[in-house]
């Protein structure tokens, strides 16, 4: 049976290309998007079918689990996608200027979002035989790795995006906990180059969807509740899970 997957943010970047990657394996894609023309146009030029959602707003939120659940009953795969880096110059900044604001504005999408999002579409997805959430985090929410005065990241410092991910990767932890009739994955794309960064990163952002893909369809078996990077690495040393 075709399976049906959610992607909030789906409109571009790494959500887009999950999105696009789904459709290619054949899963019945819901591109979930904030805004209605922008969201229509990708939905359109990806083969998906267009739900509007915001994750900051409830009212959205629960609109698009009421149409998922009228047309559809279940939901196999959720992927909250949407994130942001935040606006304030002061989120790019040094801890010691980071203001209140600042924190909530990313908190509420990244963190609040998510959980608003997952808990609306859970019931959906608990009528599902073997489902799958992925939280698309990031490895600079890992306190390991962003401490190591070995590793690359240790030149980050900047509270409202790190955290927010450090964030989601316990609410990932805390939900596999929970949900053990359904899976539940943290996935790191990888610096890849979109609007968030400028542009900036190294890989695309097809690259970045690979390990959400590879998650959402259960093609590589790997343990819930854990943050996976690069998954051509199971098996391996380091074997692609990322210490929190
Ligand atoms: P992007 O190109 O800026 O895409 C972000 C997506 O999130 C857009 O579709 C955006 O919609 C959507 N979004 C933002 N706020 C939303 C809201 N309130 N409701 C619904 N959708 C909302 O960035 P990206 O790099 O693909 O980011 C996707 C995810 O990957 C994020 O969670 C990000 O933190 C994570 N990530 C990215 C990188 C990287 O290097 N790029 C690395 C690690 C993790 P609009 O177009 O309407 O703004």
């Amino acid at each position: 049976m075709t399976q049906i997957a959610l992607i909030t943010g789906s409109n571009k970047g790494i959500g887009y290309e999950t999105a696009r990657l789904l459709v290619e394996r054949g899963f019945a894609v819901l591109a979930a998007a904030r805004d209605t023309t922008r969201g229509r146009q990708a939905a359109d030029a990806l083969g998906a079918t267009f739900v509007q959602l915001d994750v900051t707003d409830d009212a959205s939120i629960q609109r698009a689990a009421a149409a998922v659940q009228a047309e559809y009953g279940h939901l196999d795969v959720l992927i909250n996608n949407a994130g942001l880096i935040g606006d304030h110059a002061e989120a790019r900044g040094l801890p010691s200027g980071t203001t209140r604001e600042a924190v909530r504005q990313v908190f509420e999408t990244n963190v609040f979002g998510v959980i608003s999002v997952t808990n609306a579409f859970l019931p959906l997805l608990r009528e599902a035989s073997a489902a799958r959430i992925v939280n698309v985090s990031s490895e600079v929410g890992s306190i390991a790795s962003t401490t190591d005065p070995s590793g690359p990241l240790y030149q980050l410092v900047g509270i409202p995006y790190p955290t927010s991910k450090t964030a989601l990767n316990m609410v990932t932890a805390m939900y596999a906990k929970e949900l053990t009739e359904i899976d539940v994955f943290a996935a790191n794309p990888g610096y890849c180059a979109t609007d968030l960064n400028g542009h900036a990163g190294y890989r695309t952002p097809s690259q970045g969807a690979e390990v959400v893909v590879a998650l959402a369809t259960g093609e590589v078996e790997v343990p819930s509740g854990k943050l996976w990077g690069d998954l051509a690495l199971l098996g391996k040393e380091g074997d692609g899970v990322i210490p929190w």
